[in-house]
């Protein structure tokens, strides 16, 4: 860019005249980059519009306008909130993860810790039920029992069940078969298309009446464009995304690929005015002018940018990715506004969209207490924060920051994110609990510390911090798991903690008469079978709340384990040979395909009686959180259901996270 021109806050398309902003004779560069944003926010508008009817469906309930908002603590009353255990369920407390200074549980301690669980928190009193359960096949039956009772249709009258809207993707199925066909891990092909209509519309504001050889000029101003839009999709409080339904983490590949197209458009500018310099031969006189020193600069800092953004850098040098981020950007801005002021009115509302979000995620900062432990079979550390016990939605995450020096010199400076494992307002007492893998230096610190955990008589073996916590965020958007009538939960070695937040919730809105589900299938695939013993008492609570009243929706839960002993352990086989009905632990993959069509199935049975219809199935969730080969099997295996059982069920509805993506 040559001139500097206005400093309006938003550029007014009569005022920005100058010959500066034109490429050719007359042509208002300013005002064509404006209509091309203004494009954009018409684009942004029809995806508002397709998620409008799910929103208001969600926002009917009075809940939803509250939950998942901010973190804090309430005080139950006694109907809801039964007496908080005097100790917590065996899996998560320290008293099964020390192995060395515990005894390692017997293949009966899953019984007696699970019915302490239910005893103590509340789930249920009926905790034998878990001894007659018998199985998928006679819970349905029961199931249909309860469904065609009059005391159960009287019982239906009082239920406060979520309202079911499918995603308009769900109404159009032949569309999201498409859609969700894998072009590579993480990128599919509907998520492709919106990179495509985006870089079209790029392509069209850059070369519309320009050519980027001999006149670069214009492509200076679709880089500058574009800071708004990159900066809005990089926000932790989403506006974008609260208007789709969409978490932050699902608009950041977007937030990629636009700070790519402004890099590639800045390197076009500065590379089309150094090759008419040097043709003219004055690239020395110009190069010393201030404006082109900072757009050098800034030229400098939007490649660093690119470089010390690639997925190598995320993956291996996070913390140096984030610093150079920060700093990379900074210094983009600064000297994009002194190289030409016409970029005033978007970084002002780049600015403004960032100081909003620093100032929302400060509002959304708790400073507590949180307790440490270590989970060895899972090489995780449980966080556990008392002080915190509502405000979020099952499948949302919070940043963690924690205040000791156990975590290294620095380690307070780190924020990592995890997914919320426990229900907000949990009958049980619980808090806000974290399952923390063991992965790199913050999380291998994090397990030490817990690992030097003292003992005392209430809490075992635990270590107290001080912690930040910052949150909820993301989450199911405007889908509410409960409104539909069969869930699959799909997790992948620490994607338990996804599933098991949204298998809690689920369960606690059945018992509130608030969910539609009738089955849930939740299926964990795990490298080592003694993965499963520390969540063994967790998993037959869950399994015995499940089956221990007449609506209760039915929970199976199958353990895939693909490292395969000759000889396992002795107290792990023993416990494997004796685990309660419901739970099946197996060697191998798991069967995605035929367990998606039996929950589909069964979801869909439930509204039949005979050759009668009792009512119509709402569809059925799937979500998957773990690696991303196991999303993509996932993704497959929902693609591949036949479209008349699809029909049937109402629709079958995928949701994925993957961390780290
Ligand atoms: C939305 C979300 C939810 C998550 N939930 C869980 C969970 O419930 N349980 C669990 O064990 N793990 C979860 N993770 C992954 C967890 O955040 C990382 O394993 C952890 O941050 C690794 O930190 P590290 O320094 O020990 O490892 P590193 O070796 O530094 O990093 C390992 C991986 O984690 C990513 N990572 C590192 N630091 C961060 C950060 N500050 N923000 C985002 N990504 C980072 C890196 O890209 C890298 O791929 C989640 C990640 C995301 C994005």
């Amino acid at each position: 860019m040559s001139s500097p021109v206005v400093a309006a806050a938003i550029p007014s398309v009569s005022t920005l005249k100058s010959a500066a902003q034109t490429s050719t004779a007359g042509f208002d560069n300013a005002n064509l980059v404006f209509n091309v944003d203004l494009f954009l926010v018409a684009f942004v508008a029809l995806f508002f519009l397709l998620s409008l009817p799910r929103a208001v469906v969600r926002y009917t309930h009075s809940s939803e306008w509250f939950d998942g908002q901010l973190l804090r603590y309430v005080t139950l009353s006694k109907s809801r909130r039964s007496h908080r255990p005097e100790t917590l369920p065996a899996p998560l407390t320290a008293a099964h993860t020390h192995t060395s200074r515990t005894p390692t549980p017997t293949s009966t301690d899953w019984l007696n810790d699970s019915e302490k669980y239910m005893d103590n928190g509340g789930y249920t009193s009926a905790s034998h039920a878990v001894l007659n359960r018998s199985g998928s096949g006679s819970s349905q039956a029961h199931l249909l029992r309860n469904y065609s009772s009059s005391s159960g249709r009287a019982r239906r009258a009082h239920l406060n069940l979520q309202s079911h809207m499918p995603n308009w993707t769900t109404m159009l199925p032949q569309l999201s078969w498409i859609t969700r066909i894998s072009l590579r891990p993480g990128l599919t092909i509907g998520g492709a298309s919106i990179l495509i209509a985006y870089f079209a519309v790029m392509l069209y504001a850059g070369l519309y009446m320009s050519n980027p050889f001999t006149q670069p000029l214009r492509t200076g101003y679709v880089a500058i464009s574009q800071i708004p839009v990159v900066v809005l999709l990089a926000t932790k409080v989403n506006v974008l995304g609260m208007l789709l339904g969409a978490a932050y983490t699902r608009l950041n590949y977007l937030h990629r690929f636009a700070g790519r197209l402004l890099v590639l458009a800045v390197n076009i500018h500065a590379i089309g005015y150094f090759y008419s310099w040097s043709l003219a031969g004055t690239f020395t006189t110009q190069m010393a002018k201030p404006m082109h020193v900072y757009g050098f600069v800034a030229l400098l800092a939007a490649d660093a940018l690119i470089l010390f953004s690639t997925d190598f850098m995320r993956r291996q040098y996070y913390g140096t990715f984030i610093v150079m981020h920060v700093i990379g950007v900074v210094t983009f801005l600064v000297t994009v506004f002194m190289h030409s002021t016409d970029s005033a009115p978007y970084i002002l509302f780049a600015l403004a969209a960032y100081m909003f979000d620093r100032l929302m995620r400060l509002v959304k900062t708790r400073y507590t207490v949180a307790r440490l432990c270590a989970l060895s079979e899972l090489n995780m550390t449980r966080v556990e924060v008392q002080g915190i016990n509502a405000g979020w939605r099952a499948g949302q995450h919070v940043r963690l920051r924690i205040l000791s020096r156990g975590l290294g010199l620095f380690g307070w400076m780190e924020c990592h994110p995890f997914t919320i494992a426990s229900v907000s307002k949990s009958h049980n007492g619980e808090g806000l609990i974290l399952m923390c893998k063991k992965t790199g230096m913050w999380t291998s610190r994090l397990y030490d510390l817990a690992r030097r955990a003292e003992y005392s008589e209430t809490n075992g073996y635990s270590q107290e911090v001080k912690v930040l916590v910052e949150g909820p965020y993301g989450g199911p958007g405007h889908t509410l798991y409960s409104s539909f009538s069969g869930a699959l939960l799909v997790a992948g070695g620490s994607g338990i903690t996804f599933a098991l937040g949204v298998l809690q919730d689920l369960l606690q809105k059945d018992l509130e008469g608030r969910s539609r589900l009738k089955c849930i299938e939740l299926v964990w695939s795990v490298q080592d079978p003694s993965a499963v013993l520390p969540l063994l008492p967790l998993f037959s609570a869950l399994l015995a709340q499940s089956s221990s009243r007449p609506y209760y929706t039915t929970v199976n839960i199958s353990v895939s384990y693909t490292r395969c002993f000759s000889n396992p352990p002795e107290h792990v086989s023993k416990t494997l040979s004796r685990l309660p009905p419901g739970l099946t632990v197996t060697p191998g993959r798991p069967k995605l395909q035929s367990t998606l069509a039996s929950v589909v199935d069964r979801a869909c049975a439930l509204f039949h009686r005979g050759r009668e219809n009792v009512g119509a199935p709402a569809g059925v969730l799937v979500t998957v959180c773990g690696p991303q080969g196991l999303a993509e099997d996932v993704r497959k295996a929902v693609r591949r259901i036949e479209p008349e059982r699809r029909k049937r069920a109402g629709g079958v509805e995928l949701h994925d996270e993957v961390f780290g993506s």
